[in-house]
C-alpha cells in the first residue's frame, strides 16, 4: 500500500465526520496519524445534512463557507392541515451537501502534516495484543499503537468490542430531490403523520432538497409507499424531481455497550451516538470524535487507560438519550396527540428549539415542562398556522 512500516500512533477507520474530526484533534497535536476510508472522496452519504448549531465549536471556519442554507424556522405537521411554524431568533442549524462538505473536511485534514490519508482502503478486522493494533485492511495490514474506529452504522470495528450484537437500529428511508419551489417557500418540515412509528422530513438546500422519513423497525410498514403518500401529500413537494430513493439504517443512542477497550475506541455512529428522537448523528459525531481523540492523546502520552470513555459518553449522551428513547416510543406511537399537546404549546415548542440548540438536555426539558406544568394551557395555540417566536 505504500504507506509507512512504522507503527502510527493512531490509526483512524473512516473519514466520515467523526473521523476526520479526530484526525484533525490528533494531527494537530503533533501525532502521527493515518486515516482510512473504503471510499474515494467525494461520495455519497445517505444524509439530509442538517447540522446543528451544537456542532459549531468543531466546524473549522473554512467549512462552515460550505453552509447552504441557515435554519431558523421549521414546519412541524401533523399532516398538511395541521402545522406550527415555528421562528427562532439566532439560527438552529444549518444545511449542506454532504458530498462536498465531507470531501472539503478530508482535504482540510490533509494538510495537517503529520495525517496521512488513504481512500479506497477497506478495513475487514482488527486484531490487538498487548503492545499494538494490527489494521486489516484490503491492501494488507498496518500496525499502530491505537484505533479510532469511526466507520459509520455498519461499523467493523465495532464488532471487536462486546456486545455489538446488541446494537439497535432504526430505518430512514430517503430521496433527493430537484427544488422548483423557491427557499423562501418550503422551511424544514417535520411531518409525524407521514411514516408510521416516526417522521417525515423535508431539508432544502439551494436548489435541491433531501427528503425522507425516520421509522422505527418494530413498525409494520412499507418505507417506500410512505414516502410516495408523504411527498404526494404536500403540493410543495409533489412537482419536486426525485433522483435517488434508498433506505439506510440508522444505531439507535442510548446505548449501555462498552465503547473503549484497549487499544481500540469508537467514535460516531459506530459508538450509536445518534439521538432516538430525531435521528440526528452529525454533531455526536464531531463530538465523539473529538473526545476519542483527547482520550487516545491522554493514553499515547501518559498511559490513562481509554475505559473512561464509556462512562464518559454515558453521561453525555447515551444516558440522556434512554430518556430520550421513551419520549419518542410515546410520540411516534401517538403522533397525532403528541403534536397536539407538544407542536401546539409555545412553552414546549420553546423547550423542544432549546434541547435541539443543545442549551438543555432531554432530563432538564422534561423538568422544566413539569415546572412549567400550570402555565402551560395558557400558551397552547390553535389554528392552522402560528409564528412562534423563540429567543
Ligand atoms: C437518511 C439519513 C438522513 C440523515 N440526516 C441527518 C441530518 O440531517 N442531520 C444529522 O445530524 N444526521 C443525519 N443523519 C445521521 C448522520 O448521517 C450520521 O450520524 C453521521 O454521518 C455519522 O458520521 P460518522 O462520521 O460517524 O459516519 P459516516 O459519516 O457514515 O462515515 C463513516 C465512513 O466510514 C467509511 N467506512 C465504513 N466502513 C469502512 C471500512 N470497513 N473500512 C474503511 N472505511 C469504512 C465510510 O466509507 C464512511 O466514509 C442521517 C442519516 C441517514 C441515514
Amino acid at each position: 500500500m505504500g504507506l509507512s512500516p512504522r507503527p502510527w500512533d493512531a490509526v483512524i477507520v473512516g473519514a466520515g465526520p467523526a473521523g476526520c474530526h479526530a484526525a484533525w484533534t490528533l494531527g494537530k497535536l503533533g501525532y502521527r496519524v493515518l486515516l482510512l476510508d473504503r471510499a474515494h472522496f467525494p461520495r455519497w452519504k445517505p444524509c439530509a445534512g442538517g447540522i446543528t448549531v451544537k456542532a459549531a465549536p468543531y466546524i473549522p471556519m473554512e467549512l462552515q463557507e460550505l453552509f447552504e442554507l441557515t435554519i431558523d424556522r421549521a414546519l412541524l405537521a401533523y399532516g398538511p392541515e395541521r402545522r406550527t411554524l415555528i421562528r427562532t431568533r439566532r439560527p438552529v442549524a444549518w444545511t449542506v451537501h454532504r458530498e462536498s462538505f465531507d470531501a472539503a473536511h478530508l482535504e482540510l485534514v490533509g494538510g495537517i502534516e503529520s495525517v496521512s490519508i488513504q481512500q479506497g482502503c477497506g478495513v475487514v478486522g482488527i486484531e490487538e495484543d498487548a503492545d499494538h493494533v494490527r489494521v486489516l485492511t484490503e491492501s494488507g495490514p498496518v500496525t499502530a499503537r491505537a484505533v479510532i474506529g469511526a466507520d459509520g452504522v455498519e461499523s467493523v470495528v465495532t464488532r471487536c468490542l462486546p456486545g455489538w450484537e446488541d446494537r439497535e437500529f432504526v430505518t430512514a428511508f430517503e430521496g433527493e430531490a430537484w427544488l422548483d419551489t423557491a427557499e423562501e417557500e418550503l422551511p424544514v418540515l417535520f411531518d409525524l403523520r407521514s411514516f408510521p412509528g416516526g417522521y417525515g422530513w423535508a431539508f432544502p438546500k439551494r436548489g435541491r432538497c433531501s427528503i425522507g422519513g425516520y421509522v422505527d423497525r418494530q413498525q409494520e410498514q412499507r418505507p417506500r409507499d410512505a414516502y410516495a403518500s408523504f411527498v404526494g401529500s404536500w403540493p410543495e413537494l409533489a412537482s419536486c424531481e426525485t433522483y435517488r430513493q434508498r433506505g439506510f439504517r440508522l444505531p439507535v443512542g442510548g446505548t449501555r455497550r462498552q465503547l473503549a477497550r484497549g487499544r481500540v475506541i469508537l467514535a460516531g455512529d459506530a459508538a450509536d451516538a445518534v439521538d432516538p428522537i430525531t435521528g440526528e448523528g452529525i454533531a455526536y459525531a464531531f463530538m465523539t470524535g473529538h473526545l476519542a481523540a483527547q482520550t487516545v492523546h491522554r493514553f499515547l502520552a501518559r498511559g490513562e487507560g481509554m475505559e473512561g470513555y464509556t462512562w464518559r459518553l454515558w453521561r453525555r449522551f447515551h444516558g440522556p438519550f434512554r430518556v430520550a428513547r421513551k419520549l419518542a416510543e410515546l410520540l411516534y406511537n401517538h403522533p397525532r396527540t403528541g403534536f397536539s399537546i407538544i407542536f401546539r404549546n409555545r412553552i414546549l415548542c420553546s423547550l423542544f428549539v432549546r434541547v435541539v440548540r443543545g442549551e438543555l438536555g432531554y432530563v432538564g426539558m422534561l423538568a422544566r415542562a413539569a415546572l412549567s406544568g400550570p402555565l402551560l394551557p395558557f400558551y397552547h395555540r390553535r389554528g392552522a398556522r402560528i409564528v412562534v417566536d423563540l429567543s
